[in-house]
């Protein structure tokens, strides 16, 4: 055997480990996340209806149901969650999942279905919504492409540009422009769009980012901020003034300390909110628990909820803010107490 054999072979060999042991570390990274010990203490209280009271519910990753008793709409609509292994391939929504997560939350009529941005985690069933509630399809062109490939009519179909408004109900929503959290499927900078309607099964790398927004939901003097993704415009929030802010925290935990220093002071500081409800921490390539318990966070791989939240409670703690989390399904008072009048 000659000797440039045997070091090829050796190099072979040497690569094939290497393969093994990133495949192994992807594997077991995979697997392990964050404990939920001592989650269960920061879940808001559940909250009955009642007549013009706002209420929200939470559905995992960033869909949230807000009801005042008179008018409902949807920040978001992700229900089908597909398992990591079908991301191999194309994806559609699933209906029965759509219309579980719909019962779930108590929807028969919708006033709007609004994605924060359009990947498959925030927009993907937002049309079916739609078309099983009524509901008017609101955001960037490229979210509105998601409506067309899926045969929704114009008069269901709602542009919205960055600074404008639309009122729904005793709502007004205001569009401000944001961005998306960086990350190896997004720069945080620029943004990608859907530039032709499109009709799943797609990959999931269909639904791009289009505009990501920070939504600003005022109602009967009171507000709430919602924040789909941990990326910010620096100076876009200030002198906003809300209660609640729900806070996208997905890939939050991967971030450097600075990092966190400017989504905090951008987002948090800059809109005055006293109450923190981080969202988007739950790992969507798993089904929700089917009981209403809490969900599973994204694995180590891709993020660390554990050490978000210690920081987030780190910080509200010195600024006499609070972090509490979302219960799923149940209708619950997204104010702080002392904000009632
Ligand atoms: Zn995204």
């Amino acid at each position: 055997m000659s000797r440039g054999f045997r070091r090829l072979r050796r190099a072979a060999l040497l690569l094939a480990l290497l393969l093994i042991a990133a495949g192994l570390y992807v594997y077991v990274q995979m697997q392990r996340r964050p404990p939920l010990t001592g989650l269960d203490t920061l879940l808001l209280p559940a909250a009955a209806p009642q007549a013009g009271q706002l209420r929200v519910r939470f559905a995992g990753v960033s869909t949230l149901l807000f009801d005042d008793g008179e008018t409902a709409w949807l920040a978001d609509a992700f229900f089908s969650r597909p398992p990591v292994s079908a991301l191999m391939g194309p994806i559609s929504p699933d209906l029965q999942s759509v219309e579980a997560g719909l019962q779930k939350l108590g929807i028969s009529k919708l006033a709007a279905v609004v994605p924060l941005h359009s990947h498959y985690d925030h927009a993907m069933d937002s049309p079916l919504v739609a078309q099983r509630t009524g509901a008017l399809l609101v955001g960037s062109p490229s979210t509105l492409n998601l409506g067309r490939g899926a045969g929704l009519p114009a008069a269901q179909l709602r542009e919205v540009r960055d600074g404008e408004s639309l009122q729904l109900g005793r709502f007004k929503l205001s569009f401000i422009a944001s961005r998306h959290s960086p990350t190896w499927w997004s720069d945080g900078n620029g943004h990608e769009d859907i530039e032709a309607p499109l009709k799943p099964p797609a990959l999931a790398s269909a639904w791009r980012e289009g505009q990501v927004w920070s939504l600003l939901v005022e109602h009967e003097g009171r507000s709430i901020l919602v924040q789909g993704s941990a990326g910010f415009v620096p100076g876009a929030l200030q002198g906003r003034r809300v209660d609640t802010v729900f806070l996208g925290v997905g890939t939050l935990g991967k971030k450097n300390a600075a990092y966190r220093d400017g989504y905090w002071r951008e987002v948090v500081q800059a809109s005055g909110a006293r109450r923190v409800v981080p969202i988007h921490w739950d790992d969507f390539w798993l089904p929700l628990p089917a009981d209403g318990s809490l969900p599973q966070p994204i694995a180590y791989l891709i993020d660390d909820f554990g050490s978000t939240l210690a920081d987030l409670q780190a910080r509200a703690r010195a600024e006499q803010r609070e972090v509490r989390l979302a219960p799923l399904w149940q209708a619950f008072d997204p104010y702080p107490q002392s904000a009632k009048p």
